[in-house]
């Protein structure tokens, strides 16, 4: 329910008169109880829908999508389906940068932007769903952006894109407490990134870099404090926002407090800190990503030591509590030097926020770097695990006992992460095998199913070999 992205295709299909839109949540424990799934609103079995539309934001979330159709008691793959189940589709930043893994299952799946997406696709649909489901399939294979995998196009998969993001609001339309950010009306600031950093899916999946209007960012959250005090502002690098300092004295004026889910670190000011602060923030993420300067240039991150160590400082003067320091380990070209160096980094940067007698804490997330379709670092492998689990042990014992936190991500899920992001469409058959969402069960059904894991997350493939997801237009591979 914190996702902005369903709330917006949940606003969008209940404000037109010819859609209805429920939500249903993937309740596992319930589920093994015997208890079908039941959408929120009506509470009704999905098997009774004419749409399911499933929204894939990290490829982990393939695991759900076989055992939500299997518990609802539909088909899971596609060519199993008729006219008497529901139609099902899948959107996302997943479809749109790599379908393949899951096109077995779906009957169309979306590349871009839902708002450029669902009008051309909401006619189509009402026309035919109550008709023989190959003519619908081929009438939506016609629409550009949709794959349909029972009849693909000859043509590249164009990714759709909304031109004017004022066009369509989007900020939270349900508000609940049953959820992480419970008390914060989100709005939604820009989409796309202009940095283009190498390893990174939303520059290649959602640029260009779009911004809403500051009269629009105003207006919504105005309306937003009728329900809530706080107004979460949403976006990957909010504080790009051409009239951000605006954006934030508005806010305040109205009495709003301020909650932003990014922050680039060479688009802060003192006067951005300082007003964070006052509006009741009480954490701050930056993204050095790598701790030297040369892995920093081969990614293309775009900013220097001195502008990460300043960030640090005003962060460390505006007396925020937490300060969340992101880096990636396993990128292409790491040595060991370059993990020394987000040590001495972290050292430094703890030693700059103690010379204000700082009372700023200093957690290190760390996460191994995972090739995403699309990006520039397509091809390129991820880390052996047992390099990335030592790098994550040096970490932790040249830091953890200087009063520094590391959280890491697991190695083992980083390479599952990758397979799907880079893997075709034999891997439906194995998340088809899968019943449970474990390290064991995906071993099991990769191995029953002869999937060389290893070629899809850790080889380096060369220039002329032909990517999975060719079908997408060559601007987004
Ligand atoms: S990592 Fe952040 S700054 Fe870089 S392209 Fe992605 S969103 Fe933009």
């Amino acid at each position: 329910m914190s996702n902005l992205g369903l709330q917006a295709i949940y606003g969008f299909l209940n404000t037109r008169e010819d859609s209805v839109c429920e939500r249903v949540f993937w309740d596992k424990e319930n589920s093994e109880k015997g208890a079908l799934p039941l959408s929120v609103e009506s509470q009704r079995p999905l098997a009774d829908f004419a749409v399911l539309a499933f929204s894939l934001n990290y490829e982990i979330d393939f695991f759900n999508i076989v055992s939500i159709l299997k518990a609802s008691g539909i088909p899971h793959y596609s060519e199993q389906r008729d006219e008497t189940q529901p139609l099902i589709i899948a959107g996302g930043p997943c479809t749109t940068a790599n379908p393949l893994p899951v096109a077995p299952f779906f009957d169309c799946l979306c590349s871009g932007e839902a708002e450029a997406l669902l009008p051309a696709i909401l006619p189509v649909i009402g026309e035919g769903i109550s008709g023989k489901r190959d003519d619908l399939l081929k009438e939506l294979a016609k629409i550009p952006g949709i794959f349909v995998p029972r009849f693909p196009s000859a043509k590249p998969l164009v990714r759709q894109k909304m031109k004017n993001l004022d066009d369509y609001p989007v900020h939270s339309v349900v508000l609940t407490q049953d959820t992480e950010l419970s008390d914060l009306y989100l709005v939604e600031v820009e989409r796309g990134c202009a940095h283009n950093c190498r390893f990174c899916m939303v520059s290649s999946a959602f640029s260009p870099m779009r911004f809403h209007s500051l009269d629009s960012l105003v207006k919504q959250s105005e309306n937003g404090l009728k329900f809530r005090k706080r107004i979460g502002l949403v976006g990957p690098a909010v504080t790009d926002h051409p009239q951000i300092e605006e954006l934030f004295r508005s806010l305040l004026k109205m009495g709003s407090q301020i909650s932003i889910s990014s922050l680039r670190l060479t688009s802060l000011t003192p006067e951005i800190m300082h007003m964070l602060v006052q509006g009741g923030m009480r954490s701050v993420a930056l993204a050095p990503e790598a701790g030297s300067e040369r892995l920093r240039q081969t990614i293309n991150k775009g900013i220097s030591e001195a502008q990460i160590l300043e960030a640090i400082r005003m962060t460390g003067n505006a007396g925020m509590q937490q300060l969340k320091l992101y880096f990636m380990i396993g990128l292409p070209g790491e040595t060991d030097d370059d993990i020394q160096a987000i040590v001495d980094l972290a050292l430094t940067g703890k030693k700059i926020i103690e010379s204000k007698r700082g009372k700023t804490r200093l957690t290190l997330n760390i996460a191994p770097f995972v090739p995403k379709a699309g990006t520039a670092f397509q091809r390129l492998p991820m880390a052996p695990l047992d390099v990335l689990q030592n790098r994550i042990a040096v970490l932790k014992n040249r830091l953890s006992g200087q009063g520094i936190k590391i959280n890491n991500e697991s190695p083992q899920w980083s390479e599952v992460q990758a397979v799907l992001s880079r893997g075709d469409s034999r891997l439906a058959k194995a998340l088809a095998d899968i019943e449970k969402e474990s390290l064991p069960d995906w071993r099991k059904a990769v191995e029953n199913h002869q999937i060389n894991t290893d070629f899809f997350a850790h080889q380096e493939w060369p220039p002329d070999f032909n990517l999975p997801w060719s079908i997408m237009e060559p601007s987004s591979r």
